[in-house]
């Protein structure tokens, strides 16, 4: 049985017909930027997250580097970050000017909350957690420490949609919530396609400005904007996907729960939950000692994996000029060298997660 790490076409077919006739009507519209179903869709968004604005825009990276541009963070400030993110999380610091400064992560792979405080100085502007692979960080801490040194805090929610700590939904501890719709996470859409959550209307109007040159009213430019709309197609078949978010959602957590009652192998670590938050299991990552001979034992057996991820920004290329070496985050570089998500969507069938349960536990 050939399993894939994630299989976006199952996605597509368990609302077939839904997609397929949303897509027709914006087709047919002859509206296809900006219209109706983008604001339909910030109004249904913000709804879900609960909060009061909803922006619409073009990607992830976007909504992260706007957001800083947006809160006037750049040259000279510092942001804080954990050191086993995504490459975007940091790029949406750096592009603005300002410099990222790691904080390892913890055993839930998120923010270690205990070690931020040392690394903040006169600096330091904000703070952006980053929910990774589906799990909330431990926010009690964060939103303490943002108030006590007076820091901005945004978060990463590209791969927390839903996710919660203490009963609060990701995306609402902060000033800025940003999120991405590729058609990987949790919410994906059929190309790109983010967004960002506020409850400030002043953040929000900078938002809509920002995304379209600059301008409120057209050929009107207030400032130097960019071009990040977010297109019709798009906002409506995530409108679409959104309506089912409740079951897609819940049935990650049936197939993590399986995972985590079956899977039994002394050589590979489970990924737990923390007391008190949530995870929508963006992806469910194992971590194992002997990883990369994993890999290709699942390979042939036509299970595909992915690593979550390879290099921690600090080590990659594109981060050379911070002067950072080998050594100076170990946790984040032993997980760089351990961990790996395993197959997990939307759609998997039991047999295939049995089918991969099996392998798994044979190794
Ligand atoms: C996917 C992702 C992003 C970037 O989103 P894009 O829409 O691909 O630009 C940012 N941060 C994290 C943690 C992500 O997983």
């Amino acid at each position: 049985m050939k399993i894939m790490p994630n299989r976006l076409d199952r996605g597509f077919y368990l609302y077939q017909k839904e997609f397929e006739d949303k897509a027709l009507e914006i087709l047919r519209s002859g509206w296809y930027v900006l219209g109706n179903e983008v604001s339909k869709f910030e109004e249904e968004f913000a709804e879900y997250i609960g909060t009061k604005h909803c922006v619409g825009l073009a990607n992830g990276l976007d909504a992260l580097w706007m957001a800083f541009r947006i809160l006037g963070i750049g040259k000279g400030d510092e942001v804080i970050v954990q050191s086993n993110t995504y490459i975007a999380s940091v790029m949406g610091i750096s592009m603005n000017g300002a410099t990222p400064v790691f904080v390892e992560p913890d055993e839930y792979y998120n923010i270690d909350t205990s070690k931020i405080e040392e690394k903040i100085t006169d600096k330091t502007k904000a703070i952006l957690v980053v929910h990774l692979y589906g799990q909330s960080c431990k926010m009690d801490d964060v939103v303490a420490l943002a108030k006590k040194y007076n820091l901005r805090l945004v978060e990463d929610c590209a791969q927390s949609h839903g996710s919660k700590f203490n009963g609060q939904i990701t995306g609402t501890f902060g000033d800025i919530g940003c999120f991405s719709f590729y058609p990987s996470k949790n919410l994906g859409a059929f190309g790109d396609a983010g967004a960002i959550v506020t409850n400030d209307e002043k953040i929000a109007q900078d938002f809509r400005v920002y995304r379209n040159y600059g301008s409120e009213k057209r050929y009107y430019n207030k400032v130097v904007g960019t071009n990040s709309r977010l297109d019709e197609l798009q906002a409506g078949l995530l409108r679409v996907r959104l309506s089912h978010m409740e079951e897609l959602t819940q049935e990650k957590i049936a197939i993590a729960k399986r995972y985590d009652e079956e899977l039994n192998n002394s050589k590979i670590k489970l990924p737990t939950v923390r007391e008190n938050a949530t995870s929508i299991y963006h992806q469910y990552v194992i971590k194992c000692e002997e990883r990369d001979a994993m890999i290709e034992y699942l390979n042939e057996l036509e299970i595909g994996t992915i690593i979550h991820y390879p290099i921690p920004p600090h080590l990659s290329e594109a981060y050379a000029y911070l002067g950072f070496k080998k050594g100076d985050f170990p946790i984040a570089e032993n997980y760089a060298d351990t961990v790996l998500s395993i197959p997990m969507y939307n759609g998997m069938t039991e047999e295939e997660q049995t089918f991969v349960i099996n392998a798994i536990n044979r190794f």
